[in-house]
């Protein structure tokens, strides 16, 4: 178990590296810690230490966190983010609470979450999640269905387009994990020639950041290199 000091400043330390030898400024890369199976107390604990965007992938579980951490009086304050797959029935819950979603896949849910969304919150920060790999079975709008996606989410009074997320299947070789993400570059950059203003790319985890910088990344999603690995769940995603 890594004191949460350590972790972190490991982490920074990564990114920092990671943005040497991409020539870019470490401020352009934000950290989202992914909270996912974690308790309260780890998260009172990272912020404590500055840090201040937390991702959950699992409804029940953000709205039990968001509920008991935000609550009145004194509100932590903190920035959530949706990572997981979102059905219909359970979008309202993350419209109340997310400052992001990253996960949007589909029209019918990114229309439903901009109904949702509460008149006194700011509109939900979004980006579509691509199927980059096209792997079979796995979540995420296609490359090709990419761009009628992105017309319509754009129009979603409630809702603000940012960019693209992928989740590449894993892989160990520092070369070959860079290939979706400079993909999903490239999907970025067909986007706002097309008159997109996309500024996030949502991509690298704790095996993968460091390639994911290397092809842009602005935002990165850790759990394990923050938290330790999550009891149960090796290759969890
Ligand atoms: C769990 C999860 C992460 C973090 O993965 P680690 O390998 O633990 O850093 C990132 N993104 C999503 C969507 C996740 O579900």
């Amino acid at each position: 178990m890594t004191a949460p000091d350590h972790a972190l400043k490991a982490v920074r330390g990564r990114i920092k590296s990671a943005c040497r030898e991409a020539g870019r400024d470490p401020a352009s890369v934000r950290l989202l810690a992914v909270s996912k199976t974690r308790d309260s107390d780890e998260i009172r604990a990272l912020h404590a230490l500055g840090q201040t965007a937390f991702g959950e992938n699992y409804v029940p579980e953000l709205v039990a966190k968001y509920d008991g951490l935000e609550a009145p009086p004194e509100p932590l304050g903190l920035e959530w983010h949706f990572v997981g797959a979102l059905q219909g029935n359970k979008t309202r819950a993350v419209a109340e609470r997310a400052a992001w979603v990253h996960t949007i896949d589909r029209e019918r849910i990114a229309r439903r979450l901009s109904e949702q969304r509460p008149a006194d919150m700011p509109p939900l920060q979004v980006c579509l999640q691509v199927n980059i790999s096209e792997e079979p079975q796995k979540a995420g709008v296609t490359p090709e269905a990419c761009a009628a996606l992105a017309a319509c989410v754009a129009e979603l009074p409630r809702l603000q387009l940012r960019g693209l997320m992928t989740l590449p299947a894993a892989e160990e070789d520092r070369q070959r994990q860079r290939e979706p993400f400079a993909r999903l570059r490239a999907l970025r950059d067909t986007l706002n020639e097309r008159g997109h203003t996309l500024d996030t790319l949502s991509m690298g985890m704790s095996g993968d950041l460091e390639a994911a910088i290397l092809e842009g990344a602005t935002l990165i999603r850790i759990g394990t290199a923050l938290f330790g690995p999550r009891p149960g769940h090796k290759e969890s995603k």
